[in-house]
């Protein structure tokens, strides 16, 4: 075996979002740092590689975006409804969707360090644009955005880990591929190092700090079905095949405490086609299937199963995958008439989508694996349950069902207008919410609430943060705003660590 001398300041484990913005954090603490990547090259990125790049931050209005987003002309703005997103709505959109269970600590520095981080990501040469598609609709010549979601990375997650690891780069931060960490050293109650597997070779780096933020463990089939179930055999997962929880196991050798909701994920409804781990050659999110609000869905049996409309399709789809997957089969349909096809996602024309097509209602039955009269039987009883209202999509518009169950609460148009659209669903895994317990400095505790000296975590590695759902594009800025964190922690402990020794 050839034993290297290798030794930095700060590694940093996983080449993700919060990898790298904890990689250029620590830097800028002057720390000599390494990032550990467990993929080759061409597929680094992790899941954020996926994303499209959505990611919700509060903000004041269009001035503090356009500070960010510098290329929003006068002429843009002018055409621009940006209604403020507040801190405020930002905690209280995160503690509906998790049922108030948000850890308090970790929830308010999500929030509070949203923009602050943005504005850091911005100043390191990632670029950002307006999500017209979805985020916004026109009224009388102005765009006029909702929701609380109006940012994305400029080309998707692409876009963002090209400018991370350029950025990364310029800054002199050295990333090994084809390199996973194994295994972190103690040595007198401090890390001393880690052990690498750098191209099949065991290789023993000497660090002082190191941060973890190689994601969870959705892409481990064991503890998927150890954690979350047997059933979860059954999902598709829609990230990278590299997040098999190696940093958790890691951190829990030497003492990390767990927490979180370790039998809860993030998952969606999915193309029942795509591929069973996210395909690095197909970037995009681009099998998700988003636009349920406004049809119904439909599983084997014929039946419905959750109410479509109860909320904007940010706070209801990161909770309905897990409902897809308990009906048979691990299927649904989602179905649309001819009214709303146009107004579909932009995921739905893509070659890539399972789409059935039929004139009528009867001809597109034929065509589903589906008990035809039961089928029939809910698309009538459907139908006469909608009552009568505006629909309007850019609101909760209470255009609802009355007397079937489950009810539909917004949105509910009749269907009626062939050609009438299947889509075809499956339960697609996007990342556990169960981690390790860190708190707003990025420090992991041990059991009794301690730091672990010189180990902190970010991104999808800290529990607590999420539970049963999340309000969309959450993910993304909680890996930002904890890789920062623990990145300028681990750069200050270095930093102490070597002063101490002179
Ligand atoms: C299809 C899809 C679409 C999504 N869309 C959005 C969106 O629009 N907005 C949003 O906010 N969130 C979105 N999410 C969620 C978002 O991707 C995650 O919450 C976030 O990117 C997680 O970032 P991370 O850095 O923690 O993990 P990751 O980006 O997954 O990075 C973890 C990295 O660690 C590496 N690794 C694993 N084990 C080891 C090891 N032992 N040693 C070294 N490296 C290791 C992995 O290879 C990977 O590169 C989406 C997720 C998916 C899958």
């Amino acid at each position: 075996m050839v034993h290297e001398n290798h030794s930095y300041d700060v590694v940093v484990v996983g080449a993700g979002n919060a990898a790298l913005c904890a990689a250029i954090a620590s830097k800028e603490k002057h720390a000599r740092v390494l990032v550990l990547e467990k993929g080759p090259r061409h597929k680094r990125g992790g899941n954020s590689f996926f994303t499209d790049g959505a990611i919700r931050f509060a903000f004041s209005g269009l001035d503090e975006l356009r500070e960010v987003i510098p290329k929003i002309s006068d002429e843009e703005a002018s055409k621009i409804n940006m209604p403020p997103y507040t801190e405020e709505q930002y905690y209280r959109d995160l503690m509906n969707a998790t049922n108030n269970r948000s850890e308090e600590e970790l929830a308010t520095h999500l929030v509070s360090k949203s923009y602050e981080t943005i504005k850091w990501m911005h100043e390191n040469k990632i670029d950002f644009d307006l999500i017209y598609d979805n985020q916004s609709f026109v009224k009388d010549g102005i765009n006029h955005f909702w929701g609380g979601l109006p940012v994305k990375t400029s080309n998707r997650g692409v876009g963002l880990i090209n400018q991370l690891n350029s950025r990364a780069e310029e800054l002199g931060i050295d990333v090994w591929y084809e390199s996973p960490a194994t295994q972190i050293n103690k040595h007198d109650n401090e890390i001393a190092s880690i052990e690498v597997n750098k191209n099949g070779e065991e290789v023993t780096v000497q660090t002082k700090s190191v941060v973890l933020a190689c994601g969870s463990f959705e892409a481990n089939k064991k503890l998927r079905s150890k954690n979350l179930g047997d059933i979860w055999d059954n999902a598709i997962i829609r990230g990278t095949e590299f997040n098999t929880g190696d940093g958790l196991s890691m951190a829990f050798e030497i003492g990390a405490q767990p927490f979180g909701e370790w039998n809860g994920c993030h998952s969606i409804g999915t193309d029942a086609n795509a591929p069973k781990t996210g395909d690095f050659t197909k970037p995009g999110d681009i099998f998700k299937k988003h636009s349920y609000p406004l049809g119904i869905m439909i599983n084997k049996e014929g039946n419905r199963f959750v109410d479509e409309g109860a909320d904007f399709r940010n706070f209801t789809y990161a909770k309905y995958g897990r409902e897809i997957l308990k009906q048979p089969g691990h299927v649904a349909y989602q179905i649309y008439d001819s009214q709303v096809r146009d107004m579909l996602r932009d995921e739905y024309g893509k070659a890539e989508a399972t789409c059935y097509k039929a004139d009528t209602l009867e001809e597109l039955v034929n065509q589903l694996d589906v008990d035809k009269d039961q089928f029939l039987k809910t698309f009538q009883a459907y139908n006469a349950a909608v009552q009568d209202g505006d629909f309007n999509p850019a609101e909760k518009d209470n255009k609802a069902t009355k007397g079937i169950t489950p009810p539909k609460s917004n949105w509910a148009l009749k269907m009626e207008k062939g050609p009438f659209y299947a889509f075809p669903v499956t339960c697609g895994i996007t990342f556990c919410f169960g981690g390790l317990k860190a708190n707003n400095k990025g420090e992991v505790l041990d059991p009794n609430n301690q730091p672990i000296q010189g180990l902190y975590a970010a991104g999808e590695m800290i529990g607590g943060i999420f539970y049963g759902n999340y309000p969309g594009g959450s993910g993304l800025m909680s890996g930002a705003v904890f890789g920062k964190t623990a990145g300028t922690s681990a750069g200050r402990y270095a930093a102490a660590q070597k002063q101490a020794e002179f």
